[in-house]
């Protein structure tokens, strides 16, 4: 259509008026509600629609501008997207608090009551999913045209409830009360296949006979970038039925069967795995990873083809990123859709494929790559297959001819037969592959993918994790904004690592104690909400030590756990000694069916009510497990923390983001040479962190020789009382047996060589108790560790992929 209707050109300005006579009308005639019987929930809607109103203005101009340069898009494809809220966001990044707070003041509301209104998009399960919010914002910051592609589930990551200590699951439902952010689209819609059969014509096509079809429709939502200098798109897909319903049966009063296909369509789309690590219900996750893929580059094809028709300028025109492998499927779908749809010759398709892909790995455990089995998969994707085994073949010849010693089983994409390996696939099919931490990539490069990297010795490359310093300082943490926008201005909210102009007043008495100031009012605020979740009463001077993050073993939660023993025996002991006030604040969920963690989680919660009713240890230790951990909850334990539990076995993080976070809002690093944290002591020295324990070469090397845990147990007068704490039943005097399991872990291999750091860890945790003592000087070091991480910016990360991944200019 051509239509002649002037585009709105100059963005609307917010005025306290505007702001005001706006929201009253959003609540009267897109909400529905007369002021005089709105609820809170209706005042955020109204709020949120207003808002919204103000980012699509940015948002036409920036859609037209990216069609106007006919230029290069990114598409970041993604399982998961966890974004946490987006009210509070689009304010800060469009800057239009201060009219905002004060219409509301003129009609008698706070903004911190609407804000707290808006569910919590938890589309995703941790790091992996956080990553990819953060580099949507990061996108549109640097003005690049990109977009963000995953699924609309239904229902996010559960929510989390303790029930006696024990983690119950809830299903999440996000939807429920209206989502104002996004658009849906019906008329964006694809058809996906899945099953059947194959059958050749005379003429070279290929058909592919599917068993099932279901629609992929779209869902919009615009991402601001800071100062609404250019807005993006995340487009979710939603699975729906291809015929609404069976007319026939419903007539002859089959109701339930008539609505089968409509049910078996949903369910692609209805619930997020609440594993980022094995595949569950694994035929349905295989649908769901072909389901978002196969729409997403269905769309970039037709974005691409309105604008060129020389498909083979694809590469110049599109770098699509694989998160992780579970989009790894692109691979061959976009070899299928050039050969068999758009009729492309294979090896064609081949060199335009490895040309607009590139991958990002993200763990290098062995059981959380993905494989699939060659039944399932090609039962499932018949036509993939083929063309799965097609690249093997091809990739494999291609390999022998270059006389290269390498071994060619671990390159093999199809297993001995039996299993598809979708970190080959992912690989063979990318222009660059990268780790997520200069340590990771290092191993990568050694382990994993040390094969390829003989063969392909320029693919590998590193781009250390960042995160977005908008909503992980200027909106989560406004007392230390405020401090440092008085100090130093403004320019490290956008361009983060000016803010190490604010170190030369890390030894300035007046600034220590605004500083020293807003962490107490922070964590006053989450004292607050401690109480009010847990009925648990903190001393806000205390030391609040903080582990937040999904509970896995690797991740040694359960270390943390017997330190909070250990320290317990010794304050029972002599309680008149000198000790540091200490809160242990933990929080994350256990996946359902991984038992152990949530068996660590019982633990936790067992000793936090032994400990925190012992009249002995009063106020010198706390333990609160605070449930349901999200983003809206990190955004208030974060600035908050003094101490950041960084302790996985050393090799196994790959790089962690929750690390930048908690240093970036001035907490010290406790943690073990992993993942970024080995950067992070790089940036903020020796002093200003405490490292202990064993380095990834000696993990590595206990792995060769072996570890026996019982003599460093029983060296170890401490931890060996810890181990008998667990088997007597302190803890756990309804039932002794119950931590037997976790001691028996301990002593039989210790495969995430928790006894082995013990003595280091708790050791160090002493000389923080000692250190923390002199709040004076450790004020000052938790300066520098909020000054000296500003390169960890998720906006560094992006000009990283820009540059090295992509080939994309950025502003
Ligand atoms: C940052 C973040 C994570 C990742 O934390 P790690 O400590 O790096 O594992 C997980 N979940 C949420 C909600 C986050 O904000």
């Amino acid at each position: 259509m051509n239509i002649s209707v002037e585009p709105v050109t100059a963005p609307r300005v917010a005025t306290t008026e505007s702001i005001r006579l706006g929201l009253v009308e959003k609540l009267a005639y897109a909400v529905g509600k007369d002021p005089e019987h709105a609820t809170l929930q209706d005042w955020s809607v109204a709020l949120g629609l207003l808002v919204r109103d103000h980012v699509v203005d940015h948002w036409f101009a920036a859609t037209r501008a990216g069609y106007s340069k006919h230029g290069k898009r990114v598409y970041y494809l993604s399982m998961e997207f966890l974004i946490g809220r987006l009210l509070n966001d689009a304010i800060a990044n469009l800057q239009i608090e201060a009219p905002i707070i004060e219409a509301l003041g003129e009609l008698g509301l706070e903004l911190k009551d609407l804000l707290g209104q808006e569910s919590d998009a938890a589309l995703g399960n941790g790091g992996l999913g956080r990553l990819a919010a953060c580099f949507l914002d990061s996108m549109s910051r640097l003005a690049i045209p990109a977009y963000g592609y995953g699924i609309r589930y239904e229902h996010g990551l559960f929510r989390q409830r303790f029930h006696d200590g024990w983690q119950i699951e809830e299903a999440e439902d996000w939807l429920v009360s209206g989502h104002v952010w996004e658009f849906e689209r019906p008329e964006v819609k694809y058809t996906i296949k899945f099953g059947g059969h194959i059958s050749f014509d005379g003429q070279g096509q290929t058909h592919w006979h599917a068993e099932q079809t279901v629609l992929a429709v779209a869902y919009d939502t615009p991402i601001t970038g800071w100062k609404g200098a250019h807005v993006n798109t995340l487009r979710l897909w939603s699975s729906k039925p291809t015929e609404i319903l069976d007319l026939r049966r419903f007539n002859s009063g089959d109701y339930l069967n008539a609505a089968e296909k409509l049910i078996r369509a949903e369910t692609i789309s209805r619930v997020l795995y609440p594993d980022d690590t094995t595949a569950e219900g694994k035929e349905l996750r295989l649908k769901q990873e072909f389901f978002f893929t196969s729409a997403s580059l269905q769309d970039l094809l037709r974005r691409f083809l309105t604008e060129f028709s020389d498909l083979k300028l694809l590469p110049d025109h599109v770098s699509i990123q694989m998160n992780d492998t579970h989009p790894a499927i692109a691979v061959a779908e976009l070899m299928r859709l050039l050969a068999d749809e758009h009729r492309l010759p294979f090896i064609e398709a081949f060199e335009i494929t490895r040309k607009c892909l590139s991958y990002t790995n993200h763990t290098l455990l062995p059981e959380a790559l993905e494989r699939w089995h060659v039944g399932l998969f090609r039962k499932v994707l018949p036509r993939h297959m083929q063309i799965i085994e097609w690249i093997d073949y091809h990739h494999l010849a291609e390999v022998q001819g270059k006389g290269l010693p390498v071994s060619l089983d671990a390159i093999r994409i199809i297993d001995h037969g039996a299993e598809i390996r979708m970190g080959n696939l992912a690989f063979i099919g990318s222009k660059r592959v990268n780790g997520v931490s200069a340590l990771h990539t290092e191993l990568m490069k050694q382990t994993v993918f040390s094969e390829f990297h003989k063969i392909y010795p320029d693919r590998i490359v590193n781009q250390t994790n960042g995160i977005t310093p908008r909503r992980w300082l200027y909106e989560c943490n406004p007392p230390l904004r405020n401090l440092l926008i008085e100090a130093i201005g403004t320019e490290w909210i956008g361009n983060l690592e000016k803010i190490d102009a604010a170190t030369a007043f890390a030894t300035d008495a007046s600034f220590k104690e605004k500083f020293a100031a807003a962490k107490r009012q922070n964590k006053l605020r989450l004292a607050a909400e401690i109480k009010a979740r847990l009925g648990i009463t903190v001393d806000p001077s205390a030391l609040f030590d903080v582990q937040i993050k999904r509970i896995h073993e690797y991740k040694r939660q359960l270390m943390n756990i017997l330190e909070t023993i250990a320290l317990y025996h010794a304050i029972r002991r002599t309680p008149g000694a000198e000790w540091t006030p200490r809160v242990k604040i933990f929080g994350g969920k256990a996946a359902p069916g991984y038992h152990i963690a949530k068996r660590i989680i019982k633990l936790a919660n067992d000793v936090a009510k032994v400990i925190n009713n012992d009249p002995i240890v009063g106020d010198r230790l706390k333990v609160a497990f605070l449930p349901n951990y999200n983003v809206s909850l990190a955004e208030i334990i974060i600035p908050a923390a003094d101490l950041s539990e960084q302790i996985s076995t050393a090799g196994m993080e790959a790089s962690g983001t929750g690390n930048m976070k908690l240093a970036l809002n001035g907490a010290l690093t406790i943690g073990t040479l992993d993942g970024a944290n080995v950067e992070i002591g790089e940036r903020v020295g020796p002093d200003n962190i405490y490292i202990f324990g064993l380095t990834a070469a000696d993990v590595a090397d206990i792995r060769i020789h072996g570890y026996d845990p019982r003599p460093t147990i029983e060296g170890d007068p401490v931890l060996a009382e810890v181990m008998r704490s667990l088997v007597s039943g302190e803890f756990s005097s309804d039932d002794n047996g119950r931590y037997h399991g976790i001691s028996d872990v301990l002593y039989s291999g210790d495969y995430f060589l928790v006894t082995a750091d013990f003595q280091a860890y708790f050791q160090r945790q002493r000389d923080a108790d000692r250190d923390f003592r002199d709040s004076s000087r450790w004020t000052e070091r938790a300066i520098l560790n909020t000054t000296k991480v500003g390169w960890f910016s998720s906006d560094r990360t992006i000009r990283g992929y820009a540059k090295d991944v992509w080939n994309v200019p950025v502003a």
